[in-house]
């Protein structure tokens, strides 16, 4: 809700994590912030929080840690000497339990703009010349409280990303259905194809895979996972493939045609075409900024070719006092935790402080069973940049913790600038890698060294431990291996 004549400081639009923080960091140091967002859920409310709660990341993650408890007790706990019978899957209740979880945590945000006096203001917003916003409500009712335009001194876009629609598989979210609907299925579908093995499919395929169904990955390249060190990709493929994901690279899908119950899902590889039939078809097939519509011809915002705002190393757009943060932009990768950064940075400019944002320590995660997650560079793209280096990994089935919890898969890389053993990159594959990458990338924001993380005491007996026998093993002195 808003006065008609407030006067703001900063106003946000979006109230994704790249927008919400930057309300939140704007409002902490003391600009009179107001926040724009038209997401409406199935319920007709109107929650904060943006695609990456409502609809994806956190979603996937709770639905994973249900899936992951499903498939431990039918197929882990045994070796433990737990027998459980009949186990079976209540999935209304795990998706509802997957909602309360999300409707929590966007409720906490919303509190949060209580607490710090921003205005969340429920509206579609068009940028405009001059710095001017055009509002159109969320709902008739809320057209009583919001004007039809809205100025500020500062602007920040922050309208997110949404799934890139394949003319080839168009979604009809009852048969063709996008990373949304994969999130939401009333019933375990046997047969599952998903077009894309990049992060979201990986994260959706671990999901269903572990309640039971039988789950196909078409990727039109040939390399898979190509982002993390290559060593990190090929050990997830093997670990993946092994799990039962049935992984299709270069195939590339061509037709997608609803039959009267399945979906015949035509591909493409080296071999030829191919005909598969399914029950679900999941797209997955890479992300798009949110700008068709950002703004009106005359207020001139650039975009890039692809659609993507530009923007200057301290996310200003080409228009005075107007940015643009998150998946919006090309500065970095399109991460949750990248606009919550960015939100704080440009908050922070605005009020007149000093604010460094460094894009060479952001942390990747993926949310598969077991996560794969890294920061920094690869081996790959040093050797091709021509530096020098070395490295050291460490298997976690050599760690008293991992053999006590049952989670021996995977391993630790550390890559070093051979000359002066600072940290170029760290890549882990592993039981519990999205938390131990915090340490990595601590360690790199310090310039440390190899020789610092292995000279750093780590407590025995911890998964952290597979971090600090890595950098023991750049030096040849691993204690649990030989
Ligand atoms: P992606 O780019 O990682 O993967 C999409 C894949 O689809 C590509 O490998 C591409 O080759 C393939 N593809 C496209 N068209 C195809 C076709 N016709 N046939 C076969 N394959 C085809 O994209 P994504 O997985 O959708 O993720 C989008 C973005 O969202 C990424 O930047 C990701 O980092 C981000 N994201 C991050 C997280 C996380 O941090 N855990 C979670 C969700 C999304």
């Amino acid at each position: 809700m808003t006065k008609k004549t407030t006067q703001y400081d900063v106003i946000i639009i979006g109230a994704g994590p790249a927008g919400y923080s930057c309300a939140i960091r704007s409002a902490q140091l003391g600009l009179k912030t107001a926040c724009i967002d038209n997401w409406r859920n199935s319920q007709g409310l109107t929650p904060l929080g943006g695609a990456h709660l409502n609809a994806g990341c956190v979603a996937s993650l709770t639905l994973l840690e249900s899936a992951k408890l499903y498939h431990s007790l039918q197929q882990e706990i045994q070796q433990h000497g737990i027998y459980a019978d009949n186990v079976r899957v209540d999935l209304a209740q795990m998706v509802g339990r997957k909602d309360q979880i999300i409707n929590k945590l966007s409720h906490k945000i919303g509190e949060l703009f209580t607490h710090h006096k921003i205005d969340h203001i429920r509206a579609r917003a068009k940028l405009l010349k001059n710095k001017e916003i055009a509002l159109t409500p969320s709902s008739p009712s809320d057209a009583d409280n919001i004007p039809a335009t809205l100025t500020a001194k500062h602007i920040v876009l922050a309208t997110g990303s949404s799934p890139i629609q394949l003319s080839c598989a168009k979604i009809d979210n009852e048969y063709i259905i996008d990373s949304f609907a994969a999130l939401n299925m009333a019933e375990l579908p046997k047969k599952i194809a998903i077009i894309g093995a990049g992060v979201i499919g990986l994260e959706l395929a671990s999901i269903w895979n572990r309640l039971g169904s039988e789950t196909i990955l078409l990727d039109a390249q040939e390399t898979f996972l190509p982002l993390p060190d290559h060593q990190i990709a090929r050990e997830a493929y093997r670990i993946f493939t092994r799990q039962g994901f049935d992984l299709r690279l270069g195939a590339r899908v061509i037709a997608a045609k609803k039959g009267p119950k399945r979906v015949a899902v035509e591909y493409q590889d080296q071999e030829g075409t191919h005909t598969l039939r399914v029950d679900k078809l999941i797209v997955a097939s890479g992300r798009k900024p949110n700008t068709e519509n950002l703004a009106a011809p005359e207020a001139n915002l650039l975009l890039d070719e692809t659609g993507y705002v530009h923007v200057d190393e301290n996310c200003r757009t080409n228009l005075p006092s107007v940015y643009a943060i998150g998946d919006l932009t090309l500065l970095g990768p399109m991460l949750a935790h990248k606009g919550i950064e960015e939100g704080v940075f440009v908050a922070e400019q605005i009020a007149g402080l000093h604010s460094d944002i460094n894009y060479g320590t952001i942390p990747s995660v993926i949310y598969t069973d077991p996560e794969i997650a890294w920061v920094g560079q690869t081996e790959q793209a040093l050797k091709a940049m021509g530096i020098a280096i070395k490295t050291g990994s460490f298997p976690f089935s050599a760690i008293a913790r991992a053999q006590a919890i049952g989670k021996t898969d995977g391993l630790v890389k550390i890559i070093t600038d051979a000359e002066t053993d600072n940290i170029l990159g760290v890549h882990i594959i592993g039981a519990g890698a999205s938390e131990m990458i915090a340490e990595a990338v601590l360690a790199m924001e310090y310039s440390a060294s190899s020789e610092d993380l292995a000279r750093t005491i780590h407590v025995h007996p911890t998964l952290s431990e597979t971090l600090h026998e890595a950098a023991l093993a750049l030096k040849k002195r691993t204690l649990h291996l030989p």
